[in-house]
């Protein structure tokens, strides 16, 4: 088993782990990527992508992802699209454990991503992608004119409402406490939008509309008196859960929300073993941060297997 070694071994195929294939396979690394069930990462539930650079028209997610698996494939990357279902990291080399196989790697690059969060009620997943979305900056161009609700009261849902501004007629921040998690500058920030309302105390019941968006039902949660929202768009802003209960101890440096922790470039604590994409960054979560991280890692990895030799 050990005697078929791999150069890099890539967990993950969003956009972090497929750029960081195609640098590899342009490097003669062979590169194999554990691609996954569910390949393709998040923006296989995305519709249309309009700010990846080099498509002036827009695209749409899944072809977008189609487009750099061809990519890969076309420098002689191996992909297996099965889950990692465990990882040994304590000894070189490092072994990836799939549904149906084991895997041995003399580089790893961890490129899982993370998952936004979502309420889980029926009517928020029967109008994604129809109204309901978890991403401001990807879906937000399309409500320019349109009155748009924002769930949560952190950072993101703070520094999404503000961005919808530009495009929506009025934001309400629908919030499920009194006090916010967002800090002072942010919320301050989204208090003093004149487009931006609150309604606070509230647990969001129903989002209404068969086809698409038509307003959000929420609960008081002191007095239970219900209420609709108008609105024709709702953007989840409750967080993201970054991919990586695999990785939960085996050595690898996990923060205290379970992001990976680099040391230093795209480097982990463990030497050999590096992090791409959402997975390690929960504050910019763009397609294009994604693969610019993909690129760092696979050229970090270059140069430590060129060091190992
Ligand atoms: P977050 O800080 O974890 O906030 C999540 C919010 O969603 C909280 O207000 C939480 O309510 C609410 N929430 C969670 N689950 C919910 C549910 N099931 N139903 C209703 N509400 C729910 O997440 P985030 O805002 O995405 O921020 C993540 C990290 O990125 C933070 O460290 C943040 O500072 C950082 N960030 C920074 C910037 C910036 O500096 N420009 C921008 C964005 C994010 P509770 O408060 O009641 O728990």
């Amino acid at each position: 088993m050990e005697s078929n070694i791999n150069n890099i071994l890539i967990i993950g195929s969003g956009p972090a782990g497929l750029t960081a294939a195609i640098y590899a396979a342009r490097a003669n690394l062979n590169p194999i990527v554990v691609a996954g069930r569910t390949f393709g990462g998040q923006l296989m539930f995305t519709t249309e992508v309009e700010n990846f650079p080099g498509f002036p028209e827009g695209i749409q997610g899944p072809e977008l992802m189609d487009k750099m698996i061809k990519q890969a494939e076309r420098f002689n990357t191996e992909f297996i699209y099965e889950n990692a279902t465990a990882v040994d990291f304590s000894k070189r080399p490092f072994k990836v454990h799939t549904e149906n196989r084991e895997l041995y790697a003399k580089s790893i690059v961890i490129a899982t991503g993370a998952d936004a969060n979502w309420l889980n009620i029926p009517s928020e997943q029967k109008l994604r992608g129809k109204g309901v979305s978890a991403c401001a900056t990807c879906d937000g161009f399309f409500f320019r004119g349109k009155e748009v609700v924002v769930i949560g009261g952190g950072d993101s849902a703070m520094e999404e409402a503000n961005f919808l501004t530009k495009f929506a007629t009025s934001v309400t921040i629908v919030h499920r406490r009194d006090e916010f998690r967002a800090s002072k500058i942010m919320l301050e920030r989204a208090r003093k939008n004149p487009k931006i309302t609150f309604i606070t105390n509230v647990t969001v019941d129903e989002i209404l509309g068969e086809n698409a968006v038509e307003g959000v039902m929420v609960k008081d949660n002191l007095s239970g008196v219900t209420k609709v929202i108008s609105a024709e768009g709702v953007f989840l802003a409750i967080g993201h859960t970054p991919s990586t209960k695999v990785f939960k101890d085996t050595g690898l440096d996990l923060d205290e929300k379970g992001y990976v922790k680099i040391t230093e470039k795209s480097f982990t604590n463990i030497p050999g073993v590096f992090m791409a994409g959402d997975v390690g960054d929960s504050r910019y979560r763009q397609a294009v941060t994604a693969a610019g991280m993909g690129c760092m890692a696979a050229l970090d990895a270059e140069k430590y297997l060129e060091a190992q030799e």
